[in-house]
């Protein structure tokens, strides 16, 4: 924690400016909070603005807009380019990996049995889900009938 000399406030994000050797009056989010990152919960359901966002990375351009700094643009765009260098790179050695491992015989029969079984139980699965489905669609309507009669 840091007591802010400009105006008095104690928190954890008080900031020291210096103009060469010369200090400048402190800056914390209590007097200055257009100088501050803006930290957001998800419940807030607001989308900040870059500018909003990341006031210390943006420069108020001629025409009354913001534009990021250079080095901010640039590390950005350096963000934006690994990831695609790392997909190629994954892509290749999955190739790699699929042409040099590739099954190419067919399966054997207690492979195919094993397969079936498989899809036997999945197929199963599947029907007892869809009765169990059936079922309460015809309860709801039972119930639907009953009470409308009752109301008739
Ligand atoms: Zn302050």
């Amino acid at each position: 924690m840091a007591t802010c000399n400009n105006c008095g406030e104690v928190g954890a994000r008080v900031r020291s400016r210096w103009k060469g050797s010369a200090q400048l009056p402190d800056e914390c989010p209590h007097c200055a909070p257009q100088s501050f990152e803006k930290f957001t919960l998800p419940s807030d359901k607001k989308i900040w603005m870059g500018y909003e966002a990341h006031p210390n990375e943006y420069v108020q351009s001629e025409d009354g807009g913001f534009d990021r700094k250079p080095e901010y643009r640039a590390e950005q765009e350096a963000k934006l380019a690994l990831p695609a260098a790392d997909d190629a790179e994954a892509q290749a050695r999955a190739e790699q990996a699929k042409r040099s491992t590739r099954r190419t015989e067919p399966m054997t029969a207690s492979e195919t049995l094993a397969a079936l079984g498989k899809a036997r139980v999945l197929a199963q699965a599947m029907e007892s889900a869809a009765l169990e489905a059936e079922r309460e669609i015809q309860q709801a309507e039972l119930d639907s009938w009953v009470a409308k009669a009752s109301q008739a």
